[in-house]
């Protein structure tokens, strides 16, 4: 199944923060990896963290696509609302 989401997404969007959480931070609680939102950059941390802040943004906005904060050109995407990995063109 191919995923429509791409066109709602920037792939190369920077991360509005560096290197934590902020939800996490907040609540005094701890991640495991960060996934950065390919919509409007937001971080959050990915479903092996206890709080999933990442799958939580996603809930609350909408926004579809998730990726490593890495942001290499070879990194993965991943689709919530498709449940699945996205090919970048
Ligand atoms: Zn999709
Ligand atoms: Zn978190
Ligand atoms: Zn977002």
């Amino acid at each position: 199944m191919a995923c429509n989401h791409l066109s709602e997404i920037d792939p190369d969007l920077a991360p509005r923060v560096d290197g934590v959480c902020e939800e996490c931070v907040k609540e005094g609680t701890t991640w495991v990896s960060l996934r950065v939102c390919k919509t409007c950059g937001h971080v959050g941390c990915c479903d092996s963290s206890p709080r999933k802040h990442a799958r939580a943004h996603y809930a609350d906005t909408g926004h579809p696509i998730i990726g490593p904060v890495s942001n290499l050109p070879s990194d993965w995407l991943w689709c919530y609302p498709d449940d699945t990995y996205v090919e970048r063109d």
